[in-house]
């Protein structure tokens, strides 16, 4: 048995370019949450003429997909991600904000290189396949809207996954590691108020205010957040404020709710107490409150078992090197970043391998985190969410960082989405896709590791899994 190192980087070279041609129009176009059809579209067709079969729609969601090869052995399922994020428009390469279309969406999360990797490693082990090297069956599942929707949570929901034995993904970031720790749990939920408009000033007293409701429901959470536990957040946005104008009572207002925490039943205990807030906003207004759940997803549980193979693989394959432009460019864009969205990457970091030698790196020296992060097994939560998690439930899952922007670049920023089309997004997609295919390849040599890795996730989940989407909230396509 081998790794396949040398055939991987062969073949990978072989189809570089069209992974970056594939990359860089995902990018041209973004869309956002259950509204991916153009992207969904250049990724089928491309998979179609590999010699994929494709099944469209999968769980019920028009913008996701699988495409599957090969007829025998283990189901190694990989994720791809392709939304991108409203407002964030941006000219690629440009070292300071330029939006090429004003208010436009824009690739702020580099999910045109997290989906594009995905389809890289799945080419990979189908020449691999072809050729007799390995055996085993080889998905690739496009996932819409991570961003806000909790696409994977649905798919989980209505048993897309059921049959696959392991499931692989990455992210594109500033630095290169195992995804090691956990993540936290969440519910989005809509609070609409309904009142009766009338002049503001002539009959005040006829009017009841659906806005006061939102804003009285506001100060109540703002007031719960002292007795939730401290990893717990509740943030919400007003998606309508009940129009434009003082001189109306507002009769219509709402407010969307993203309430966060370790677990489902701990998310699931502060939303009861924010839904009677709700209840109470509305009976001090005299409105009437209707509660529509919108999405959530779990914690994420890590696979110690596979994370290890990542870990190999990702020192295997060696970290890019960048030409003289490249690291001139990354310089430039190491300036965009304050000093504290550096330090925060760098606690990220030490939070992933608390002894990193991180101390001496300045941003400007050299933009790049020298090292693929150490590895260790981790109890860590961090203070955000993916729906990766609901995935990492049912079927044993592992993923990890690659560098593709220079050391700080938080996600969901212009910086992120101007380095989204260049080398260094490029080599780190490569990357990516050759250690995705490589960790499948020791997995599918091995089978022995995924009993192992199932009896892992078996070990953690013991208590048993329930799908935090209730069975009659839908994919919202308008948040
Ligand atoms: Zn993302």
């Amino acid at each position: 048995m081998s790794s396949l190192l040398k055939p991987i980087e062969s073949i990978s070279t072989q189809y570089e370019e069209e992974m970056i041609k594939l990359s860089d129009r995902i990018w041209e176009i973004p869309e956002t949450r259950f509204k991916e059809f153009e992207s969904v579209k250049l990724q089928t067709t491309y998979l179609k003429e590999a010699g994929f079969e494709i099944e469209m729609g999968i769980g019920g969601i028009q913008t996701a997909f699988v495409a599957k090869y090969g007829s025998k052995g283990p189901i190694i399922g990989i994720l791809g991600e392709f939304d991108a994020l409203p407002g964030l428009s941006q000219k690629a390469g440009s070292e300071v904000r330029e939006p090429l279309i004003d208010g436009g969406n824009g690739h702020g999360c580099g999910h045109n290189l997290l989906g594009t990797a995905g389809i890289g490693a799945v080419r990979l082990l189908k020449d691999l396949i072809d050729k007799g090297e390995i055996e085993g069956r080889i998905h690739y599942f496009g996932c819409p809207a991570e961003e806000g929707g909790s696409g994977k949570t649905f798919m989980v929901r209505e048993g897309v996954f059921n049959n696959v034995d392991v499931a692989l993904t990455w992210h594109p970031n500033s630095f290169t590691s195992v995804f090691n720790y956990s993540s936290l749990a969440n519910y989005q939920v809509y609070f609409e108020f309904e009142g009766i408009a009338s002049h503001a000033a002539n009959s005040p007293h006829l009017g009841r205010s659906a806005l006061d409701a939102v804003e009285l429901m506001n100060v109540g959470v703002n007031y719960l957040r002292e007795h939730v536990s401290s990893s717990a957040r509740m943030h919400y946005a007003v998606t309508n404020t009940g129009g434009l104008s003082p001189n109306v009572v507002q009769a219509n207002a709402e407010v969307l709710y993203l309430i966060r925490a370790n677990t489902i039943p701990e998310v699931d205990g502060i939303y009861k107490r924010i839904v009677k807030i709700a209840e109470g906003a509305a009976m001090m207004t005299g409105t009437k409150v209707k509660v529509k759940f919108d999405k959530a997803c779990s914690n994420y549980i890590p696979n110690d078992t596979i994370n290890k193979i990542i870990y190999d693989k990702l020192q295997l394959v060696g970290l890019p090197a960048y030409n003289d432009e490249e690291i001139d460019y990354a310089k430039k864009m190491a300036k965009t970043i304050t000093p504290s969205e550096f330090s925060s990457a760098i606690e990220e970091i030490k939070t992933i391998y608390e002894e990193s030698r991180v101390d001496n790196l300045k941003d400007t020296d050299y933009p790049f985190y020298p090292e693929v992060v150490p590895y260790q097994k981790s109890t860590h939560t961090m203070a955000g969410s993916t729906d990766v998690a609901d995935v990492s439930w049912v079927v044993p899952t592992s993923q990890f960082f690659a560098t593709c922007f220079v050391l700080g670049t938080p996600l969901h920023t212009w910086q992120l989405v101007s380095q989204g089309k260049t080398g260094l997004a490029h080599k780190g997609m490569l990357y990516a896709s050759k250690v995705l295919a490589l960790t499948a390849i020791e997995l599918l040599q091995n089978p022995d590791l995924i009993d192992q890795a199932k009896n892992e996730l078996r070990e953690q989940t013991k208590g048993g899994y329930v799908n935090p989407i209730p069975e009659e909230v839908v994919p919202n396509r308008y948040g």
